[in-house]
């Protein structure tokens, strides 16, 4: 393991082994009559934007107007995440949270979830980088375009580099907008993580393919610090 690397994990089907809209949508969509129709179409949805099919920015706005988002849901989706980590994060994070000032956690989702799961297991909610929610005059949320760096095509690289995460930065995903980062030049490696979903495209393209935590954690063992060459 690297003791210089700077740790940039996806969540979604990284550091969970869950969509959290997914959780999200069958949340908030108990009860309906259509509502497996409708979490059908949020998968198919999901997968299209993680395959890079389908624009990002588009995926999330077409996902959100499915789901009626209260406030109230928010503390039930954050308890299923917390039991859902990915099983090898489970394992390992004790290790994670020994390094837990070169964690970092990037995604198209939103802080009002992302937060309280990094706090719960011991890691930095302030190193979370994500989008952000507001309250419509309805009382329900939707997405705050102005505070939601993600939500737009190569928003996790332009957001890694705005918050200024020292190199080498190792980027760690399963999604297409994962690999992005490093396309855009905001991470020195990307690690393809297959624990939950393994996603072709995405694999092809990745620096290393790792099935486990322990696999990525061993996939920077060689990347120094940029002041020692
Ligand atoms: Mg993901």
């Amino acid at each position: 393991m690297s003791d210089t690397a700077n740790w940039i994990f996806d969540f979604d089907s990284t550091f969970v082994r869950v969509e959290a809209l997914d959780e999200l949508a069958e949340i908030a969509l108990a009860g309906r009559a259509d509502r497996d129709t409708l979490l059908g179409a949020i998968r198919e949805i999901t997968n299209l934007g993680m395959e890079g099919r389908l624009a990002i920015d588009e995926s999330l706005r077409r996902r959100m107007s499915l789901l009626a988002i209260q406030p109230d849901m928010l503390p039930k989706l954050v308890q299923r995440l917390v039991d859902n980590l990915t099983p090898s994060f489970a394992r390992g994070m004790g290790q994670l949270r020994s390094m837990r000032e070169r964690v970092w956690i990037v995604s198209g989702g939103f802080h009002e979830w992302i937060d309280p799961v990094a706090e719960a297991v011991g890691l930095r909610r302030d190193r979370v980088i994500a989008n952000r929610l507001r309250a419509r005059a309805d009382g329900l949320l939707e997405i705050d375009p102005a505070a939601s760096p993600c939500a737009i095509d190569a928003g996790k690289a332009h957001a890694i580099r705005a918050a200024g995460v020292p190199r080498p930065r190792v980027m760690v995903g399963d999604g297409i907008t994962d690999w992005q980062v490093r396309e855009h030049g905001a991470c020195e490696r990307f690690v393809c993580l297959t624990e939950v979903v393994r996603r072709e495209p995405v694999a092809a393209r990745a620096d290393v393919v790792a099935a486990n935590l322990d696999e990525v954690l061993a996939a920077a063992s060689d990347l120094r610090a940029p002041d020692q060459g």
